[in-house]
């Protein structure tokens, strides 16, 4: 069925997940999740680098992350917007080392140069963007992107950046349960009701609790309102996984030690063995038991693994998600719930849809497929900011309270946690010394009440305060926090009148210059990519024209005077020279000399050819002639 075609400059909807990315956009007729390139919807958040540039995306990469187990980024979305310092807690499924990035940033290292998550990020958008182009067949530079709903603002910003580098301008960040509830809500439901997302997903776990309110007959859309949400971005079907590798693991290692030999597992047979653990698990979500047989490093492991083993290994980490469930419903004091919908892949494990069904005391609804509710209600968002459709309005909430340093390391708390965005909140300051012209805040994200505690999210300065005794300027600053969970800044003088200027310095985001730099470096990967490309099409056209040449010179050897014979061996040889140091290196070959001699080559050889028509044209005459009686 053909779909009408979307307007000009359409907004797609993105589920980038820590595991799998989609894309889909909304029709006339709802919303469908659009195919990649290869004909699957899944896109594999992977990438992988070889000598400094991302050469695979998506299934590729993730299929072949044991070949390529330290150049392969995997879960990149973990890290986003985290400091090196932090990294060691959130590690993912990735082999890659991690290291120190641009200002402490956590990075990858991976084929040969450092990657921040950012950049792998945007790598994973850049295939999206271009699936969604080739399916609409128009032009895509804006979208609606999820994050989980506990992204402070900082990890937030990251995702902002990566969609930047990749040429798409997030036009809003939803967080994932509200995308889902959008999704489930479309259809048009009669009544009001309370509902629970329950996101577990490979990376990160999240609960939401919202509302959702009918829209009435004088033309009120459907309102959605998120009451509560809480969280885990540290918890996920990787943890389930990793659990299950080391027991795979350990039991190895003891008959390695049985059998008199050690067991010191390569990067390569960890990758294989956590694909291994995965394919298990999946297998267990419908199997009660599941027989394996892997090889590591010359160790064989044969043995059963039961559903039971399984759901031991895996109970603790559910009783987290089922503790973070807990926090939500107290924060939404209580509110009955109707129906808890569940989202993302790991909630088709048998033993979490047993701990909802303890924890809530209803059914959990499973009718929506669990892999594409947030992009469908991603791409619905899109709809609504096309102005294409009035029916939904999303009131988000800010999942972590906002606040700045005070004197002595405190945290003076500005806007709470679970209040409705856009939201405001204003703050008096002043100066401590004379004459004191510029005043720094520092704004911090988190519950606790220390600076220790809470995550640094930005530091900025008032500037051009008029000079004025200790005390005596009244600078009035308003935090404004956006539909999109932007944070602004605005100061002013009371006094004097005077607007302070405000530069904001990140604390895990990118500056602007940082984006511009490596924006910078995407144009110069293109070149690289570009000039890579021309060298390997001068290679495979230039070895067939020297066989062509060959075929020729060994036909009409005879009849070539020396000289031409030389010239031409001469134009062959240098041509030849140029294919092996392609060969060698793509990048160290200059395409230019290459070309302009393959050129030479082709100039001369035409009398050849000319020579080698002529002579066949010759004997297929005397052939004739020959049998002609
Ligand atoms: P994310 O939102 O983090 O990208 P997904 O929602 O795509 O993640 O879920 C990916 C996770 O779901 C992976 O850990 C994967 O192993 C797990 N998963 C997928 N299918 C199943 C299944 N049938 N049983 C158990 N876990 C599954
Ligand atoms: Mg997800």
């Amino acid at each position: 069925m053909r779909e009408p075609s979307p307007p000009a400059d359409p907004i797609i909807g993105i589920d980038l997940g820590t595991t799998n990315s989609l894309v889909a956009y909304c029709f006339e007729a709802g919303p469908r999740v659009l195919a990649l390139t290869d004909g699957t919807r899944l896109l594999p958040s992977a990438v992988r680098y070889e000598r400094g540039v991302a050469v695979a995306v998506g299934a590729d990469a993730r299929g072949r992350a044991v070949e390529y187990p330290l150049d392969t980024v995997l879960s990149s979305k973990r890290l986003m917007g985290r400091s090196f310092a932090e990294s060691a807690a959130v590690l993912g499924e990735s082999q890659c080392r991690v290291v120190a990035g641009i200002r402490g940033l956590a990075a990858f290292e991976a084929g040969g140069t450092t990657v921040l998550p950012q950049e792998a990020a945007a790598e994973v958008l850049r295939a999206l963007k271009r699936a969604a182009q080739e399916s609409l067949g128009t032009e895509v530079g804006r979208a609606v992107i999820t994050v989980p709903a506990y992204f402070d603002l900082g990890q937030r910003e990251a995702t902002r950046d990566a969609a930047r580098l990749a040429g798409i301008e997030a036009v809003r960040i939803v967080n994932e349960p509200t995308a889902a509830a959008l999704a489930y809500g479309i259809g048009g439901r009669r009544s009001a009701q309370t509902i629970a997302v329950y996101d577990f997903g490979g990376g990160t776990f999240d609960i939401s609790i919202l509302k959702v309110i009918p829209g009435d007959a004088s033309g009120a859309g459907d309102l959605f309102e998120v009451v509560a949400t809480a969280g885990d971005t540290r918890l996920g079907g990787d943890d389930i996984d990793s659990a299950l590798a080391s027991e795979l693991l350990r039991t190895a290692e003891t008959a390695a030690r049985t059998a008199g030999r050690s067991l010191i597992p390569s990067p390569r047979s960890m990758q294989a063995i956590r694909d291994f653990a995965e394919s298990t698990k999946i297998a267990l979500s419908t199997a009660e038991s599941v027989n394996i047989e892997i090889d590591l490093d010359g160790v064989t492991l044969a043995q059963t693994v039961t559903r039971a083993e399984l759901e031991r290994l895996a109970a603790p980490l559910v009783a987290r998600t089922i503790a973070a469930c807990g926090r939500a419903i107290r924060d939404s004091q209580g509110i009955a719930i109707d129906r808890v919908v569940m989202v993302g892949g790991s909630t088709r494990m048998p033993l979490v849809c047993a701990a909802v069904r303890e924890k809530f005391g209803v059914e959990p609804y499973t009718a929506l497929d669990p892999d594409c509710v947030v992009a469908l209600g991603a791409a619905v968002q899109g709809a609504v900011l096309e102005g294409r459709r009035r029916d939904v309005l999303l009131l988000d909430v800010i999942p972590l309270s906002l606040g700045i340093e005070t004197i002595g390391g405190g945290v003076a708390k500005l806007i709470h946690r679970n209040s409705s965005i856009p939201t405001s909140a204003r703050e008096m300051f002043s100066t401590s010394v004379d004459n004191q012209t510029s005043v720094k805040v520092h704004v911090l994200q988190g519950e606790r009440e220390m600076v220790a505690d809470c995550r640094s999210l930005a530091r900025f300065e008032l500037r051009g305060l008029p000079a004025m005794p200790a005390g005596i300027p009244q600078i009035e600053v308003d935090f404004l926090v956006d539909a999109n969970g932007v944070l602004c800044v605005d100061a002013i003088e009371r006094r004097s009148g005077c607007r302070a200027g405000v530069q904001v310095v990140p604390t895990y985001g990118l500056t602007s210059d940082e984006i511009e730099r490596m924006d910078r470096a995407g144009v110069e990967h293109a070149r690289v990519d570009m000039h890579r490309h021309r060298v390997a099409d001068l290679c495979v056209h230039s070895s067939l024209d020297a066989k062509w040449i060959r075929e020729a010179l060994s036909r009409v050897a005879a009849d070539l005077d020396g000289p031409y014979r030389e010239e031409l061996d001469t134009a062959l040889a240098e041509v030849q020279r140029f294919v092996g140091a392609a060969q060698a290196s793509a990048d160290a070959v200059d395409a230019d000399a290459f070309q302009r001699s393959k050129e030479r080559m082709d100039r001369l050889s035409m009398r050849l050819h000319e020579l080698a028509i002529t002579k066949s044209l010759k004997s297929i005459a005397t052939a004739k002639g020959t049998s002609t009686p």
